[in-house]
């Protein structure tokens, strides 16, 4: 395992993002809408730095399995999240953008809402990824094309936990599935 952003340069990037929030939305209806799973640490920390008010809702990015496609939407309970952001200013707050995909999955499904505006915050950001035209308006650092652990981010449940991002090398995730920690 290799340290990658180490638990000062963490939070120093969360003060960062933070205050970026702060002056985007001071005077504005804002909502975060937080991307489950693997941002939850990130939205707690962001939370409890921000001083103006906001609302805040959860989405769930996991693939839910259709009849005609393995894969499934992206699963919004619509009904729930629509009368809590109409009108309002959404930041979908998501731990990492790789691909993009789920981000542009996401995003046009809040035009339905009726939403002020709609954008995302992301924590990392992987350099040479991006398979689709749309990303994130904040993020807090752009990493290499590695798998990365820690601060709510997991390789099957394991480094959760970890207050700093670290990358897994295949070898360690080969054994990882194969042994356990
Ligand atoms: P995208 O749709 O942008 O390709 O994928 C974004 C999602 O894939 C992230 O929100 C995250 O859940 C997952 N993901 C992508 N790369 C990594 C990684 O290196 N480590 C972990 N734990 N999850 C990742
Ligand atoms: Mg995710």
């Amino acid at each position: 395992m290799n340290v990658l952003i180490d638990e000062a340069t963490l939070q120093a990037g969360l003060d960062r993002l933070a205050a970026e929030i702060e002056k985007r939305y001071r005077g504005k209806p804002l909502t975060l809408v937080g991307v489950l799973l693997g941002s939850i640490v990130f939205l707690a920390d962001l939370m409890r730095r921000l001083t103006i008010p906001y609302g805040v809702e959860m989405i769930s990015s996991r693939q839910v399995a259709t009849e005609s496609n393995i894969q499934g939407p992206l699963f919004i309970q619509a009904d729930l999240l629509a009368p809590e952001v109409a009108g309002r200013h959404v930041l979908i707050i998501d731990d990492i953008y790789d691909t993009g995909e789920t981000l542009w999955e996401l995003i046009p499904q809040f035009d339905d809402f009726k939403v002020a505006s709609v954008h995302a915050a992301v924590l990392l950001k992987k350099k040479n990824r991006q398979r689709v035209p749309l990303g994130p308006t904040l993020v807090g650092f752009e990493i290499p094309d590695v798998y990365v652990v820690g601060y709510g981010m997991d390789y099957r449940g394991y480094y959760r936990n970890l207050p700093y991002i670290a990358s897994l090398s295949p070898e360690e995730m080969k054994n990882l599935a194969q042994n356990g920690g």
